[in-house]
């Protein structure tokens, strides 16, 4: 049997980052993937993801420009051009992970990976299973979409099959009120779908800023989302052709060409196990780690969205640097999990990093509040009446900025050297002395001068 100084399960980001750099540094490492190299982000999430975005902000782009002057059609969006398109880069970057990994010296493995005992890993393929003896086991398997079991739910899709459509749907209902439901609410509205938007609860993203998640429900109706609040599928069935029918809670009928369910992704560990290996996890099924990414098993580490912590995929990179700092170099696992920025790719876009005013009422923080919300720029010409919203918390006493919430056009790009700011220690008098860039969004948040008035 093959004996490593690491077997990784699980080639996404996390997995892959970990494999490569222990190899680098010395350690005789092997990898074992048993679907696409990459993992979600790069096959099923973020990447793809951010190519729909990009695609379906062109209608916008050519409606905004008519009202500049240009004379442009916007015509049809082509499905199955974007789709091929898309296909083949993915394709391209599956490649270049492999590669990484081979060029670093990393044992790579095609098959499904199972843990056979604290020190073997099983590798299950088409051409037979082998095994191979691990020093230690690093598992990064990911997560996969959840769909609740109601009846019909066989006929709904999930994130993974709706980057490989067919066909665009012209009529859809997305269930659920996360990143996912709402970024593919305005995608697919963006490329000239119908869309419905269903969440349980009374208003959606719960969990971020309340205010960002207000300002949010006007911007998206604006374009096109049908948001419906306190409502939810209770049966799918299937109509005529390929059309479902979507029964709510509210005793109405909806007739689409599909039923898209973002609610929310659970850790991939079924079937990872042999029954022998016992190892902790939560009643959510995370794999239980402690500090340094250790299971309940001596020799047996686990990081990124199997362990839940944040399903992010900067996050499962830090994670993966960060354990390999501690075994290369005895270094203590040290991240904020607090202050790592996060944007919803939405029209507008979402951003976010730090307390939500929420959060910081709990945990009884003094607050100064300074926010803004105008009309963008680049709609000063045009009918757009899209707005951008700007909050930063700050601490009452201190000065410290604590938290930091945005929409707009590109707010995505602007929270990552906000979030260095508040890494920091950053206070609003360092906002306050930066000279701003004009005209810009961001310049706002240096120039936010006057407290909200909270009637104290
Ligand atoms: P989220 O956890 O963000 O949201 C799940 C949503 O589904 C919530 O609104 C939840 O409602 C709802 N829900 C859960 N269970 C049910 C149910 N049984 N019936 C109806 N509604 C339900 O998950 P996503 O799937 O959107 O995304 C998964 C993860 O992927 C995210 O947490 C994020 O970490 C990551 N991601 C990040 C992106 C980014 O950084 N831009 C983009 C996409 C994904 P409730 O609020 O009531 O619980």
């Amino acid at each position: 049997m093959a004996k490593f100084d690491l077997v990784v399960v699980g080639g996404g980001s996390g997995g892959v980052r970990a494999a490569r750099m222990a190899a680098a540094r010395g350690w005789n490492v092997a990898i074992v993937e048993d679907t696409h190299w990459g993992g979600t982000c790069v096959n099923v999430g973020c990447v793809p993801k951010k190519l729909m975005v990009y695609a379906s902000h062109f209608s916008h782009a050519f409606e905004d420009a008519r009202e500049y002057g240009w004379q442009v059609e916007s015509g049809e969006f082509n499905w199955t051009h974007f789709i091929n398109k898309k296909n083949a880069e993915i394709e391209r970057l599956n490649g270049i992970y492999v590669r990484m990994l081979e060029n670093a010296g990393v044992k790579v493995f095609n098959g499904r990976g199972v843990v056979e005992s604290t020190g073997v890993v099983r590798i299950e393929s088409d051409g037979g299973d082998s095994r191979l003896e691990a020093e230690r086991i690093l598992l990064a398997v990911g997560g996969t979409p959840f769909i609740p079991d109601l009846p019909g739910s066989e006929l709904a899709i999930s994130s993974d099959q709706v980057f490989y459509l067919p066909r665009q749907p012209k009529k859809v209902v997305i269930v659920g009120g996360g990143f996912i439901a709402l970024e593919f609410a305005c995608i697919l509205a963006g490329m000239g779908s119908q869309v419905t938007l269903m969440y349980r609860r009374d208003l959606f993203l719960r969990g971020f800023d309340r205010d960002l998640r207000e300002k949010l429900v006007p911007a998206m109706q604006a374009n096109g989302v049908d948001v419906r609040f306190n409502t939810d599928v209770q049966s799918i069935e299937a109509g005529q052709g390929e059309a479902r029918l979507v029964h709510t809670n509210q005793g109405e009928q909806l007739e689409v060409d599909q039923v898209f369910y973002a609610t929310g992704r659970v850790p991939r560990t079924e079937g990872l196990f042999d029954p022998n290996v016992s190892v902790a996890t939560s009643d959510s099924g995370e794999i239980l780690v402690n500090e340094n990414f250790e299971t309940s098993q001596p020799g047996m580490f686990a990081l990124g969205d199997v362990v839940g912590r944040m399903a992010l995929t900067p996050v499962a990179l830090a994670e993966a640097m960060a354990l390999l700092d501690h075994w290369f170099e005895g270094k203590p696992v040290d991240i904020n999990y607090e202050l790592i920025p996060t944007a919803v790719f939405t029209q507008p876009n979402l951003s976010t990093v730090g307390l939500t005013e929420e959060q910081a009422q709990q945990r009884d923080i003094p607050l100064t509040v300074y926010e803004t919300d105008f009309k963008h720029m680049k709609y000063s010409l045009t009918s757009r009446e899209e707005r951008v919203y700007l909050k930063m918390l700050v601490h009452a006493e201190t000065g410290r900025v604590l938290g930091v919430h945005a929409m707009g056009p590109d707010a995505g790009e602007m929270i990552q050297s906000v979030a260095v700011a508040m890494q920091a220690s950053a206070t609003k008098a360092h906002f306050d002395r930066t000279v701003g860039i004009h005209p810009t969004m961001a310049e706002e948040l240096v120039t936010l001068r006057t407290p909200r008035d909270d009637g104290v």
